[in-house]
């Protein structure tokens, strides 16, 4: 049998508490979602295979284990990321206002080689809740964040309804892979 190259590819996953970090994780690798507070995965990292072209591509996405809140999350946490994905609540402004120290303190603490071609991907989640009604940042404006900061992704999500988490997942990767 011929011997195939298969890249890894570490995404990380960073946004405020709560946000849904866990269960858009959850969503995609295992195709489940629950709404019982602080689901947890119990592991760094989960790991999806892929075939992205004629590549061989294992993902792997860490998670975060709830230390957002109080802590730093330490630098294995961020060694050799190839993509970072930040996650905001469309019905939450606070977790909006908190991407630009999300951001800074990724560059800060993963130290990219170039800052400025580095992948970041925005996922705006929760946009089940209340069919939209409840939602207080506009699509607009989380893309005009994205262009401030260059020319980042933005996908508006639900790990609820399964909307979107598999294409932003993708992105994720294939922008992982293009910046290799
Ligand atoms: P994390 O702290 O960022 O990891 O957030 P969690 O994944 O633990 O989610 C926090 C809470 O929000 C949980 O009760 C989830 O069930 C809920 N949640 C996460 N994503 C969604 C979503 O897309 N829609 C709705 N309605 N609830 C969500
Ligand atoms: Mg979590």
């Amino acid at each position: 049998m011929a011997m195939r190259r298969r890249t890894l590819l570490k995404v990380i996953v960073l946004g405020d508490s709560g946000v849904g970090k866990t269960s858009l994780m959850n969503q995609y690798v295992n195709k489940r979602f629950s709404l019982q507070y602080k689901a947890t995965i119990g592991a760094d990292f989960v790991t999806k295979e892929l075939q992205i072209d004629d590549r061989h591509v294992t993902l792997q996405v860490w998670d975060t284990a709830g230390q957002e809140r109080f802590q730093s999350l330490g630098v294995s946490f961020y060694r050799g990321a190839d993509c970072c994905v930040l996650v905001y609540d469309v019905n939450v402004g606070k977790s909006f206002e908190s991407l630009n120290n999300w951001y800074e303190d990724f560059l800060k603490q993963a130290n990219p080689s170039d800052h400025s071609s580095f992948p970041f991907i925005l996922l705006g989640n929760k946009v089940d809740i209340d069919g939209g009604n409840s939602r207080v940042v506009s699509e607009k404006k989380a893309k005009d964040w994205c262009a401030s900061k260059g020319n980042i992704s933005y996908f508006e999500t639900s790990a609820k309804e399964d909307y979107n988490v598999d294409a932003a997942f993708l992105c994720a990767a294939k922008s992982a892979l293009a910046n290799e």
